[in-house]
């Protein structure tokens, strides 16, 4: 079993996979939205059995509100739920600088810029689970060598395709700011400051959100790689169990995405072979060039976001996926939105070969089970 849920997380990304077999059942939770969407994951915690509320990895793919508001309170609740990590994966200010790893003991002071919220509450989780894999230090993709390869128990191969240290570098001087930003600095909690550092999606365009899109006409638009620090520095991963692959790219840059896919065993330069793929920047334009497309042999493209603050996604992504995706592509939101919802066209699936399916409900949320798609 190997399935991936996009909880309904607001602009925001949290996402629970799964995978195993017969009754063990081993979990993963990547991200946790905004504070808003804490109660839901508390709820879904909750529901599981006391036994097992246990996750492999708690991985926090970067310090942006939407990724790391919900997991500022899921770890204060931590004790109180009873939930365990076995891991904890986050790159903290130590981790901007080459070499910099977790203190080893208790009376290292984080130093003053590195007493951030998130930063404590791992610690107070237990300092010896925090970026364990690679024993404190940061998750990182080297120039050269092979990708970091990372495994977890019950069979989850995970392979490290972002940041590479030139992300880290850039954040490091603007992670003061990006940390007050995501309300993440003790008393200047800001969970509704909808600006955020380097937000450079230029202002939408005036689409006509009226009457079908033309997916030729939006592929064409020029397309202008996404620049913001923060989203650069996210940890993106590609997963697999059980001959099964799904790519999960945080709000990666599309050209550190594709580098690292260049460099993957066995991938000589045709389309890599992947069972799904989360649209990196909830399918903003930036992230999603048809380079990055091309390079892929995917089916299923997930999409988290209900188009709040940033009205993602942006038609030109969907779009290049739509072109340059080899056809019988199926989208899968995790909300019904006005920005999302023109893809429900069933003239427009016709005409280009996909489907798009939305929640059952309102409260959105949406799962992909991977074991039981048909084979690529
Ligand atoms: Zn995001």
């Amino acid at each position: 079993m190997y399935r991936i849920d996009l909880l309904p997380a607001e602009y925001g990304d949290a996402i629970w996979l799964e995978y195993g077999q017969g009754r063990r059942i081993n979990r993963l939770l990547i991200d946790c939205g905004t504070a808003a969407v804490y109660p839901r994951i508390r709820e879904r915690i909750l529901a599981l059995p006391e036994g097992q509320r246990h996750f492999e990895l708690l991985l926090v793919t970067h310090v942006d509100l939407d990724h790391i508001g919900g997991a500022l309170a899921l770890l204060r609740d931590s004790a109180s739920l009873g939930v365990s990590f076995g891991e904890i994966w986050f790159n903290g200010y130590m981790h901007l600088s080459p070499g910099g790893v977790v203190p080893a003991a208790a009376d290292d002071t984080l130093g003053p810029l590195q007493g951030e919220e998130l930063s404590d509450l791992i610690v107070a989780h237990g300092r010896q689970c925090w970026n364990a894999v690679v024993r404190g230090g940061a998750l990182l993709v080297p120039e050269e060598g092979p990708l970091p390869q990372l495994s977890l128990p019950g069979g989850m191969r995970l392979t490290l395709l972002s940041p590479y240290q030139e992300q880290l570098d850039a954040l490091r001087p603007a992670w003061e700011a990006a940390c007050r930003k995501a309300g993440i600095v003790p008393g200047v909690a800001t969970a509704d400051d909808a600006s955020r550092l380097e937000e450079d999606d230029a202002a939408p365009e005036d689409d006509d959100l009226l009457g079908d899109p033309d997916p030729e006409q939006l592929a064409a638009r020029p397309y202008k790689a996404d620049r913001a620090r923060p989203n650069g520095s996210s940890i993106a991963l590609l997963a697999e169990y059980g001959g099964r692959r799904a790519l999960l790219t945080g709000d990666a840059f599309a050209e550190v995405l594709l580098a690292s896919l260049a460099r993957l065993p066995g991938n000589g330069g045709g389309r890599l072979a992947v069972d799904a793929c989360k649209l990196s920047h909830h399918g903003s334009r930036g992230n999603t060039s048809s380079e990055l497309v091309r390079a892929l042999h995917c089916r299923d493209w997930l999409v988290s976001s209900n188009g709040k603050q940033f009205r993602h996604p942006d038609g030109e992504a969907i779009a290049r996926v739509l072109r340059d995706g080899g056809g019988d592509v199926r989208l899968h939101f995790n909300y019904r939105s006005e920005f999302n919802e023109m893809w429900s066209s069933s003239a427009l699936q016709r005409r280009h070969r996909y489907t798009a399916s939305y929640p059952a409900s309102d409260a959105g949320g949406i799962r992909l089970d991977l074991s039981r798609r048909r084979l690529r």
